[in-house]
């Protein structure tokens, strides 16, 4: 932490066909616990700079498209011993620039190093294909890359995410521009380093930060790119799925979208539940790194039984949570990301106080964007704050009677992302595992943390389009597929005769 503070304030520029290029325009990224405190100033591109960038791309593609996968994987694990040897870094950085804590940051330079090491793996599984030969036929079944991938990341999980995009794309043989969240560009650029540091050839990878709103909309409407790999709100992630989706003057192929989005995520509690470990398991999952990841717990459903004792075991275990900034090792809340977050959270919980009870309200420290975690209780489940993901450490409990209504209440957003049970009942069990509709469901444990290849993570309905990450199916949507089939039963072979020769 110490090494880090000595380097805060530094310039960050954007890596363009291999050059770290200055730009005109700059934006400062601070520490979100002390906005005073700079942590980096970031190069912001141009449309031009833009432009170029995807020429850099263009060119550098047959080249990549034809590394071998194994030599592509071998840069993938060579970021991952960088990653590794640079773990205490890489976790302080985010301390600073996002506000995690420090163990929760180390545990998604961990995330990141997995990606590595996964999708290497995994392309070398797909590079081989398979033959379907028959007398006088083969058949051979094998992938390209499609082209020119944009990844655009978030914020919330600022080393793992983009790690996991862009590598994904790269290891596949897609030439990748990342457009980090403006608020963990330096983070992003520390990713750029490494993937430098681990050999990636000029144009193949260029970390291109800049305003959202504006390269944002470039990037995914240029016709020469084949893909976009985004991580973020469900409102930006529509827009580009549609967007995407017209086809631009020359362009010839049509695109590729994977958008992975909000949750509005729920945990069930029985009347069979283990309450020490159901009160422990929601306060992780709902105020961990301040309510601000996709995971994250946002309502509770708690059958009538239990509903009492729950709540004020709830609110006595989260009234003991240790709020302030991440960089004392104390905390184990820290601040929301920026300004704007915190006024649009603090605008949910004014709604929350005219559609249910305030079961507990933390005090919020200065200076610094920061919310104290904040419970609501008697929440109607057609009340904003339980439809809506709020993004922040706000707490929604209901009160159902039965364990269908249960299901019910927790089937009734347009999310289908993580969710949670906590019971001892079998038949409670089988009943969510066999009806509770989200991409990741977790039994009698938090619903957060996620762990690449044991939990592939990834939800459905309006929580996104695509495949899961970390999971053995997400390379192949970088990847086409394709059959050569040849008729080896005639002629034998002849050579060429004729004027050309
Ligand atoms: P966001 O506001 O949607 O931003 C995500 C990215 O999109 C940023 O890089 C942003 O750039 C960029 N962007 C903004 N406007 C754009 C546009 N018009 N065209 C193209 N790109 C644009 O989301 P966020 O606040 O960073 O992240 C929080 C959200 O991500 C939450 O909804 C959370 O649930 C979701 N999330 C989902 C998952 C998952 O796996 N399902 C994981 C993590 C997070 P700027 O920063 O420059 O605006």
């Amino acid at each position: 932490m110490q090494t880090i503070r000595q380097q805060l304030g530094k310039a960050y520029w954007p890596l363009i066909n291999g050059e770290w290029i200055a730009t005109a325009a700059t934006f400062a990224s601070v520490n979100p616990a002390n906005p005073e405190e700079i942590v980096g100033q970031v190069g912001s591109i141009s449309i031009e700079e833009a432009e170029q960038a995807i020429a850099a791309a263009k060119a550098a593609f047959p080249r990549w498209q034809r590394t071998p996968a194994q030599q592509r994987s071998k840069l993938l694990c060579r970021a991952a011993d960088l990653m590794a040897q640079r773990r205490a870094e890489l976790a302080a950085w985010m301390v600073f620039e996002v506000g995690k804590t420090l163990q929760e940051a180390d545990g998604e330079v961990s995330e990141a190093i997995d990606f590595c090491r996964y999708y290497a793996g995994e392309m070398e599984r797909l590079d081989q294909g398979y033959d379907r030969n028959l007398p006088g036929e083969t058949n051979r079944y094998h992938y390209q890359p499609r082209g020119i991938a944009v990844v655009i990341s978030p914020w919330n999980f600022p080393l793992a995410i983009p790690t996991g995009m862009t590598v994904a794309a790269l290891v596949s043989g897609n030439c990748t521009l990342l457009k980090p969240a403006e608020p963990s560009s330096v983070i992003a650029a520390k990713l750029a380093e490494i993937l430098v540091e681990a050999g990636i050839p000029p144009g193949v990878f260029q970390y291109v930060p800049g305003r959202g709103s504006v390269v944002g909309p470039y990037l995914v409407k240029h016709p020469d790119v084949h893909m976009i790999a985004f991580t973020g709100s469900q409102e930006v992630g529509c827009r580009i799925y549609a967007e995407a989706a017209v086809l631009q003057p020359g362009q010839k192929h049509l695109k590729q979208v994977i958008a992975e989005m909000g949750g509005k995520n729920a945990i069930v509690i029985d009347q069979s539940a283990d309450l020490d470990q159901a009160v422990a398991g929601v306060v992780q999952s709902a105020f961990s790194y301040s309510g601000q990841k996709c995971s994250a717990c946002s309502r509770v459903i708690v059958l009538n039984a239990i509903y009492d004792r729950f709540v004020a075991r709830l609110v006595e275990a989260t009234r003991s949570l240790n709020i302030g900034p991440t960089v004392d090792p104390a905390t184990q809340v820290g601040p929301v990301i920026n300004a704007q977050a915190r006024d649009r959270i603090q605008e949910y919980i004014a709604k929350g106080k005219a559609e249910a009870d305030v079961a507990l309200e933390m005090p919020t420290p200065e200076p610094g964007y920061f919310i104290g975690p904040v419970v609501f209780s008697e929440v109607p489940p057609d009340a904003v704050i339980a439809q809506e993901e709020i993004f922040g450490p706000v707490l929604s409990v209901l009160r159902v009677q039965t364990f269908d209504e249960a299901i019910n209440l927790a089937n009734g957003t347009h999310y289908a992302l993580t969710g949670g049970l906590y019971s001892r009942t079998p038949s409670h069990i089988e009943q969510a595992k066999a009806q509770f509709e989200v991409g990741n469901l977790y039994i009698n444990r938090g619903i957060t943390g996620a762990i690449v290849d044991r939990q592939p993570f990834g939800g459905f309905k309006l929580s996104g389009v695509g495949s899961k990450a970390g999971g053995r199916d997400y390379l192949l949507q970088f990847l086409e597929p394709r059959v050569v089939t040849e008729n080896i039963q005639r002629q034998g072979f002849a050579p060429i005769e004729g004027v050309d020769e």
